[in-house]
């Protein structure tokens, strides 16, 4: 079973995350809970390269495949051999983070992101949570917890919205594995929120 969380930063994701996989552990399953960019030692150093710098220090276009290159390093040491274990793959941000995120940037690459996903991926989640949440709300939270280590945290709730639209209309474009999920509530309504839409996917 393989679950990821999308959204705009600050939308809560990784707490909501973590809480998924502490209640599924609670249950005696096997959870591996891991992240993008990154999650296995290659992804981590290109993750580096990516959120560390100047805003332009790279194209659009390189950019994709930096964001390819860690996803793929990801799947075949981490993601896959989980997997292959019967192991649960909790996911903080996947490719559609790069469907939104590239997508909304540039309208126009949205069909490279595609095919070289379908080239060098393949895999997609069985069940997607997407969390939605107000830009200016997620982004006062950001601002709290930031870490300074992050040049993408510095896009502004202009950009933020454009990618709750982009998160948005994915969930409706991909509901057979999404769920949009109502971020802004108190943490402990939004996890039992998730876990009840993931026991009621996987029906138990
Ligand atoms: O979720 P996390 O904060 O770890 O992601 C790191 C940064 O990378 C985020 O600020 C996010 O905006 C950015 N990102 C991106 N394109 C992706 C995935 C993440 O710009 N495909």
């Amino acid at each position: 079973m393989f679950v990821t969380f999308e959204g705009i930063d600050g939308s809560g994701k990784s707490t909501q995350a973590r809480r998924l996989a502490a209640a599924l552990e609670a249950r005696g399953q096997t959870v591996r809970l891991t992240r993008e960019p990154g999650g296995s030692a290659g992804a981590e150093e290109i993750r580096r390269l990516l959120v560390e710098g100047d805003p332009g220090r790279w194209s659009a276009e390189t950019e994709i495949l930096l964001f390819t290159a860690a996803r793929r390093d990801h799947v075949e040491r981490l993601i896959h051999p989980a997997l292959a274990d019967g192991e649960i793959v909790v996911s903080d941000r996947f490719a559609d983070s790069t469907r939104v995120y590239q997508g909304a940037t540039r309208g126009d690459l949205r069909g490279i992101v595609d095919e070289l996903h379908r080239l060098m991926i393949g895999l997609e989640p069985d069940l997607t949570f997407v969390i939605d949440m107000d830009p200016e709300v997620a982004l006062a939270r950001g601002l709290a917890r930031r870490s300074g280590e992050d040049r993408f945290e510095d896009m502004g709730a202009g950009f933020q919205a454009t990618l709750r639209d982009g998160f948005r209309a994915l969930a409706h474009d991909l509901a057979e594995r999404c769920v949009l999920i109502d971020g802004g509530r108190s943490e402990d309504a939004v996890a039992a929120d998730v876990l009840a839409a993931y026991c009621a996917r996987i029906g138990v």
